[in-house]
């Protein structure tokens, strides 16, 4: 069986996940997965996945875990047969503990490893003046402030759980785009050595 390497980003709306995960992509043969994009996609297409998420990501909440978790687990599943993809980057994906037990209980089945998970750190503030420049529909600044809620009260769990597994790297997400990716790559480069 061919052997995937997963690297996912944790951090709050607007703290450069998909940017990061872009440059990444870009130099690594890695296969960038946003689950937010996937969803927006399924809305404007009007698909069945897109109509049972809709209000969830127009309200700013979370979709409930077991439509986020076949959905990550069919794409991991379609991936693992594709000779020419090295890894996977994880953008936004898992966002609750169910979700992050089920991704390490598909992982052990696949027997693939969990490279590195990436927490970018980043002030309210910042946050605040990202996301008023970037005008997608969930950015207005009530639908922020929930997110940011829902990020700290469902996802912020998830550092813990990753620190106890050695598997937790912590970025000053409020640095410079380039200064963000060159201590990615340092921390990359790092795992390797
Ligand atoms: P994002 O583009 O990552 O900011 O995600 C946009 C929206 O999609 C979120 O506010 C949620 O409504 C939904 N979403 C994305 N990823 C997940 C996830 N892992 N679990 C539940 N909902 C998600």
């Amino acid at each position: 069986m061919k052997s995937l390497e997963f690297l996912i980003f944790l951090g709050p709306p607007g703290s450069g996940k998909g940017t990061q995960a872009e440059i990444l992509t870009n130099k690594l043969n890695f296969i960038h997965l946003s689950i937010g994009d996937l969803l927006r996609e399924n809305i404007v297409n009007n698909t069945e996945l897109g109509k049972l998420a809709s209000k969830y990501v127009k309200s700013g909440e979370l979709v409930p875990d077991e439509l986020i978790i076949d959905l990550m687990d069919s794409f991991i599943t379609e991936l693992k047969n594709e000779s020419n993809v090295s890894g996977i980057i994880l953008d936004g994906f898992p966002r609750t503990i169910n979700q992050a037990t089920a991704l390490e209980n598909k992982i052990k089945q696949l027997n693939v490893n969990i490279k590195a998970v990436l927490n970018l750190d980043i002030s309210d503030q910042e946050i605040l003046n990202r996301l008023a420049g970037r005008g997608r529909e969930d950015d207005k600044p009530e639908l922020i402030k929930n997110r940011l809620k829902v990020y700290r009260n469902q996802t912020e769990p998830l550092l813990e759980f990753y620190k106890e597994r050695s598997l937790l790297d912590t970025i000053d997400g409020d640095q410079s785009e380039s200064d963000v990716s060159n201590a990615i790559f340092n921390i990359l480069k790092a795992e390797v050595a």
